[in-house]
């Protein structure tokens, strides 16, 4: 298949290993920071094929993992009201919050939907006016763009009953964040090829600069990993500390002009509490004035003040960073598996947790 089998070639695979081998005279440790990049790199067992000199370490990635329990359970308590349809990823439903998750609102009889694009949930406040609907916009960069023209397209067409729930953030203010921590050691970044095909990686340019730290844009299959750890490497042996590009079919300088115009013009960036994490400044995206009609925060403004509680035994803020993996974490397969999961990284499909469990690393 174009695309897909000459990024998962084992020959191609191994010559960047080789070539790795051959360039590497010093301990590195670089982060991946996408969830989707750290599944591919467990289950094809990349790791495996670098150096003892490279050490690759998980980052913060997943989406579902970062939103905050208290927007985890201010949506809970919206979902439960009696007037509300609420719509949501299908990855969202079972994210633990404090006490309950939205799949237990609809086994409760509340009226929770999976929709696969906004724009589902805007049909379906234009068949059901009585109702409120309520949708969770959730995710990095990469959904945003079609979260905000859902926001216009209401807006345009006057759609007095359809909300946003907004919880988005941002890839450059977590790479900041990581860098400012004291905890944290990264000797260069594997950026999200996917958050890159629409921002572009100018915004990445001042983070290296600053921090003198490389950071590759790279893909997700095998081979575009390896491919990204190699230019990273390459830099760090060099003493270099450039963005990089190794996923150029897919990732310009520039980015998608149109998809970041319309994130502007819907979204302003705010300070964004991360699951685990704490609040990262400047690390999200809100609603412009213009737009609060559509939001949902505002539309329930009781839901901000819920109570929230993490279970202690998660660890996943410290997984999130980088700091521990998850096998590291006491409860890792005991207490939390995927059917009884007690933090999100066990629960989404790009969470570290979820990928070390389906993947049968319980002990690396
Ligand atoms: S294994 Fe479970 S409890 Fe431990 S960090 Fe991961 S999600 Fe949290």
């Amino acid at each position: 298949m174009k695309f897909l089998d000459e990024y998962r070639d084992a020959e191609t695979a191994r010559r960047y290993a080789r070539a790795l081998n051959r360039i590497t005279t010093r301990p590195w440790t670089i982060m991946e920071v996408c969830g989707g990049q750290t599944h591919a790199i467990v289950k094809f067992g990349v790791d495996d094929l670098l150096p003892p000199y490279v050490t690759l370490i998980h980052g913060p990635g997943c989406p579902v993992c970062v939103t905050s329990v208290e927007f985890l359970d201010a949506a809970i308590e919206i979902a439960s009201r009696r007037d509300v349809i609420f719509c949501s990823f299908g990855d969202m439903l079972r994210v633990p919050g404090t006490s309950r998750d939205l799949l237990a609102v609809k086994a409760g009889g509340g009226d929770v939907r999976t929709v696969y694009s906004p724009l589902d949930a805007i049909r379906v406040a234009l068949e059901n006016p009585a109702k409120e609907v309520v949708f969770f916009a959730v995710g990095f960069e990469t959904t945003a763009p079609a979260n905000a023209m859902a926001v216009v397209q209401a807006k345009a067409q006057g759609i007095p009953n359809f909300t946003v729930l907004v919880s988005h953030v941002t890839v450059p203010a977590a790479i900041r964040a990581l860098m400012e921590s004291p905890d944290v050691r990264v000797d260069g970044f594997l950026a999200a090829g996917h958050v890159c095909t629409v921002m572009g990686y100018w915004e990445y340019e001042p983070l290296a600069e600053k921090y003198r730290i490389p950071i590759v844009v790279t893909g997700f299959e095998p081979v575009d990993i390896l491919h990204g750890i190699l230019d990273c490497v390459r830099e760090l042996e060099a003493g270099e500390h450039a963005v990089g590009n190794a996923y150029a079919r897919a990732v310009t300088r520039e980015g998608n002009k149109p998809a970041q115009a319309v994130i502007n013009k819907v979204f302003e960036l705010t300070d964004r509490a991360w699951r685990g994490i704490g609040v990262i400044p400047q690390s999200g995206y809100r609603l412009r004035p213009e737009y609060a009609a559509f939001d949902a925060e505002q539309r329930f403004p009781e839901v901000q003040a819920i109570e929230t509680r993490e279970s202690p035994l998660c660890i996943s803020g410290l997984v999130l960073q980088g700091i521990k993996r998850p096998v590291d974490c006491p409860a890792f397969g005991k207490q939390c598996t995927p059917q009884t999961p007690l933090g999100a990284t066990m629960v989404s499909s790009e969470g570290a947790c979820a990928a070390y469990y389906r993947y049968g690393r319980l002990g690396k």
